[in-house]
């Protein structure tokens, strides 16, 4: 038995006030010799499974509880001692958080007694109410609160809190304490309110506390406590600091040992759906599956019955049927809707969410594992991910809101934490360090650079500890935690920064390591551009393209894609892929799934992508490390491509079960996972052997296997992305004007800018209109073939204005600039701009004489009743250069023509070649090439090299900058927007790259850019 345990601590999720993580906490505890340790964060449990976590592994049993905030700005720690406990404290909590802004929470004292079962309440520290009337010297309020907390929680319930921080009004207000205590009959018990482990912990507690207060060190003052003493002190330390009650020391143990409850694990009570004439839940999952087979089966093979069953069975095994249900509700509501979405991820391994309209793939025809999504082995309940078009995805989570209610409907939260950058400013200006030097951002912190000052190094030492702390609440993106009660009985929830969001206190890993299941709803503005350009489609054509219908099997599809013509396309555009694409040629759907799984990092550092290319162009044999591995591996070719097949491997060498094989998965994707890695290899390398595989072997796929890792796509998660890739690629090749408004409308999306998109729109044979006062929509539109620009790309154009000039507009067209101006009443700025976007041209007059006129207007917003006073002036047009300058700051774009035909024929005259004249060239030429930078990428993975593209007017040029090559001209690479290029050309098939030899800034010609 313990003589002392602490029940009063606070840890780094009591954001910004509490400088050690959870675990560190814990070790700590477990060093003290302590069986038990509680956590009482700030109004929240958004630490309480790291805690739990933290706790198994080092055997302490933990005690889970909060230091609540009460609405007059009194504190009041609670700790959780059984059950309704927990619910209560959670229902707390929210109340509190409820009630109070974003950040804060108040909850009123008043209506504490329905939560107090299952609670043992302590009277808080110095702001507890009882701690601030004897130091208010109001000793009857004190008596009176004593009694009434005792009339709430119980006599035995309920404690006074003695804290001794050697502060000078410290003996006597514990004297007093206790003195009350014996006056009502109450227990007292001392605690050390922690906020560090050790007492070296103080100096990152006071940084936080100033970063929480937007305030420095030497001007914090009494924000800041006074001395070190909040850490976790033994009771050999405390127990001279209360000489007179050891006994306060020794009752700690007494509640510790009555805080039995153990924190809930396992899937949270799904609302029950309502389901017809009775059935069981999985009784009507399987009614559901059996009346859709016929439309996805003419006649259904007798492995489609077979693998149905074996899914059925896992799923009412796991108690998911509801779970499905729910989620077929959600796929339905969109699709009456006419919300385009699908599943992506592990669910499309499933042929039930298959044959639910969940995933677009069918899983048996792809050869997809169904226990990569749910087996009988893994703990987890898997997650299923939905992609909605992204202008859409809010009505969906508006389902979820309306059809389970606000109290059993949150979203996840996320975490929002320190990060080198954030850190070197706010502990910085903690630190008082002047602006000037914290302007050097996270340069302060590397190595390399010798700042001797003290104070430098630390803020370095400071912004290590304080990485990765939490610091305030976010929302995941699209993560919905749904349960049939309030979800309040579960956990915390807690009012998001959007309005009318709700977020539960745990995020993603934290709900998923406590059992708990979550939807994902994400938006994906791919499948918004691809409904807009579904729409545009029929709106030219009369008839929808019924692009759900396609059958994946077009030749001039693929030959689009082959000749890497993907500018736009959903994850084949990116300037990798257009390097891969013409080598790889696909020519079906499953080339499609190999093609965005190819570029990927797990790929392309486990040195996959050449072998796999390699082997399919017949330039080198399709070899196996062993024969038992071709049924895993023969569809890609010998080369492990999938997370699947890491499971397939694993099964057919070493006798892994699909579950062992997906904690291998797991295993290999985390960071974390090494002791689980010893003891998976382990396994592994005895069930080869069973299997007679000689140890090398073994050992050197599982060392393929760790090098792939876990950074891949999952072969389902990929189909069901190739789904929109064939899509997409099908609109750019017979739609290609629905195709490109569709992704200008959309953006921000995909690899490249909308000035890029718009480029390979013109050299596709569209015409671009420019934005136009009488024709222009809100958004881009099609007139005939063309592609009118919207006034949504007018730089400063906003919602409201343009629906002021829509409305404007509906009395008739524009006369001239001060019709315009007094109709609109448009900002003069906002007139400049259409004007130099070119909106006004259709009044023939030139931009700059426009803006001359508009100079002219007595121009005062409200007021503009006016006659033109139009002098006769002449002013010369902008030259062409000047028209795409202007327009390029205005619109981002330019709807003319591409800025190096301006100079074209000054480079021609020098030698400098067009893109379209280098695949003539040969391999190995030297060749001089311009354009404008439309990309510029350096991956992690590239060790130093630079990838430039260059756009001229009839394409791209693919430029590879060495690492010492970028060095020497690092200013021009990185902030030159039009470059020429000397290098020699690389030429691997359709494949053309030139390997920059120098470099000079194409300038001063006709304009400065
Ligand atoms: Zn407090
Ligand atoms: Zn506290």
């Amino acid at each position: 038995m313990s003589d002392y345990v602490e029940l009063h601590c606070h840890s780094n999720f009591s954001l910004l006030d509490g400088a050690d993580q959870p675990e560190t906490l814990v070790a700590r505890a477990a060093e003290l010799g302590w069986p038990t340790l509680a956590l009482t964060d700030h109004d929240a449990l958004y630490g309480a499974v790291r805690f739990a976590q933290a706790a198994r592994l080092y055997g302490l049993h933990p005690i889970f509880g909060a230091e609540i905030t009460l609405t007059n700005g009194h504190h009041l720690t609670l700790l959780v001692e059984r059950e309704p406990g927990w619910r209560n404290l959670c229902r707390i909590i929210s109340q509190a958080r409820h009630n109070a802004p974003k950040g804060q929470a108040a909850f009123p004292a008043e209506e504490l007694p329905p939560y107090a079962a299952g609670l043992i309440a302590l009277s808080g520290c110095k702001q507890g109410e009882i701690a601030a009337a004897l130091l208010a010297k109001d000793d009857a309020l004190a008596l009176n609160k004593a009694q009434h907390y005792r009339a709430i929680f119980g006599p035995e319930n309920f404690w006074l809190e003695l804290q001794h921080h050697l502060l000078p009004a410290d003996s006597a207000l514990i004297h007093q304490q206790v003195a009350l205590a014996k006056q009502v009959g109450l227990g007292y018990v001392a605690t050390n309110n922690v906020h560090y482990a050790t007492r070296s912990g103080q100096r990152l507690q006071d940084v936080l506390v100033c970063i929480r207060h937007l305030t420095r060190l030497t001007e914090a003052g009494d924000l800041l406590r006074p001395n070190s003493e909040y850490y976790l002190k033994s009771a050999r330390q405390l127990k001279p600091l209360f000489p007179d009650y050891p006994e306060a020391l020794s009752h700690t143990w007494h509640i510790a040992e009555r805080c039995q409850f153990e924190l809930p694990d396992g899937l949270q009570p799904l609302p029950r759906f309502p389901i017809p004439n009775g059935l069981a839940p999985g009784r009507y999952l399987r009614q559901l599956c059996e009346q859709a087979l016929p439309r996805y089966y003419a006649d259904p093979p007798d492995r489609v019955g077979e693998q149905l069953s074996h899914e059925l069975n896992i799923i009412n095994r796991a108690g998911l049927a509801n779970y499905f249900l729910i989620v077929w509700d959600l796929v339905r509501f969109a699709r009456e809707q006419g919300i385009r979405g699908q599943g992506r991820g592990s669910a499309a391994n499933s042929l039930v969410a298959y044959l639910l309209g969940i995933s677009p793939i069918d899983p048996l025809a792809h050869d997809l594992v169904f226990e990569r999504f749910l087996s009988a082995e893994r703990q987890v309940v898997p997650d299923i991910d939905l992609d909605f078009q992204a202008d859409r995805r809010e009505e969906v989570i508006q389902y979820l809101y309306h059809r389970y209610g606000p109290d059993q409907t949150a979203m996840a939260c996320t975490f929002v934490t320190f990060r080198q950058r954030s850190a070197v400013r706010d502990v910085g200006r903690a630190l008082g360090l002047p602006l000037e030097t914290l302007a050097q951002g996270s340069r302060l912190l590397e190595d390399t650079v010798d700042y001797s000052a003290d104070p430098i190094s630390r803020l370095r030492e400071l912004c290590a500890q304080i990485d990765g702390f939490p610091r305030h609440l976010g929302i995941h993106n699209g993560g919905m935690v749904i349960m049939g009660r309030p979800l309040a009985d579960r956990l915390p929830t807690e009012p998001a920064t959007m309005p009318d969001r709700v977020v539960v206190q745990w995020d993603k890993e934290a709900l998923e390591a406590a059992g708990l299941v979550k939807i994902d709803v994400l938006g994906l503005r791919m499948l918004s551009a691809i409904d807009e350009a579904e729409r545009w489609v029929e709106a030219q054509c009369g008839q929808s393209p019924a692009l759900s219908q396609l059958t994946f099997d077009d030749p001039a599809v693929y030959a689009m894609i082959a000749r890497a013509d993907t500018l736009g396309v959903f994850q084949v555009e990116s300037r990798a892929q257009s390097q891969m694409l013409p080598r790889l040629k696909p020519r079906c759907f499953a080339d499609l799934v190999v093609a965005i799984s190819l570029i990927r990092p797990g790929p392309i550092q486990g040195n996959m992508v050449h072998p796999y290319l390699r082997r399919r162009l017949g330039q080198e044999a399709v070899t196996y490390a062993h024969p038992l591995l071709e049924p895993a591996l023969a569809e890609t070719l010998g080369v492990i491509l999938f997370q699947e097949q890491v499971l397939k491997v694993a099964r057919d060498l070493a006798g892994f079960t699909a579950g062992q094989g997906e904690l291998l998965r797991r295993a290999l994707g985390s960071k974390r996972g090494e002791q689980a890695m010893v003891k998976l290899r382990d396994d592994f390398l005895a069930g080869a052997a069973a299997n007679n595989i000689p140890t090398e072997v073994a050992e050197t796929v599982f060392g393929q296997l760790q090098a792939f890792g876990g950074y891949s796509f999952a072969k389902s998660h990929a189909a069901a992305f190739a789904v929109l890739v064939y899509q997409s690629a099908w609109l750019k090749q017979y739609h290609p004007a629905a195709f490109y408004t569709g992704l200008l409308n959309n953006q921000p999306m995909g690899f490249w800018s909308p000035a890029v998109l718009v480029g390979d729109a013109k050299r596709h044979g569209l015409a671009i209109l420019p934005v136009d006062l009488d024709s222009s929509q809100t958004n881009c539109s099609i007139e005939g073939q063309a592609i009118r620009l919207g006034f949504n790309y007018v730089n400063g154009l906003g919602e409201v204005q343009i629906n002021r000039l829509l409305a404007a507009r509906q009395a008739g067209g524009f006369k001239n600039l001060a019709d315009f101006c007094r109709r609109t009443k448009l900002a003069r700025r906002l007139v400049e701009r259409l004007i130099l976007a070119g909106a006004m041209d259709r009044w023939q007059l030139p931009r700059r004489t426009l803006l001359w006129q508009l100079g002219q207007l007595p121009y005062q917003a409200e007021e503009l009743d006016l006659t033109f006073p139009i002098d006769e002036i002449h002013l010369p047009p902008l030259s062409p250069a000047e028209r795409l300058q202007t327009e390029h700051s205005v619109l981002g774009l330019s709807s003319g023509e591409q800025v190096m035909s301006l100079y074209r024929t000054w480079l021609s005259g020098q030698g400098i070649l067009g893109s379209w004249e280098l695949s003539s060239q040969g391999d190995g030429q030297r060749v001089r090439v311009a354009g404008l930078v439309v990309v510029h990428q350096a991956p992690p993975t590239a060790k130093g090299f630079h990838f430039v593209t260059l756009e001229d007017e009839a394409g791209l040029i693919d430029v590879i900058v060495r690492p010492q090559m970028y060095a020497r001209y690092r200013l021009l690479w990185r902030d030159e927007p039009l470059l020429i290029v000397e290098g020699q050309l690389q030429q691997e098939g359709e494949v053309v790259n030139v390997l920059a030899s120098s470099v000079i800034a194409l300038r001063g010609l006709e304009m400065s850019w």
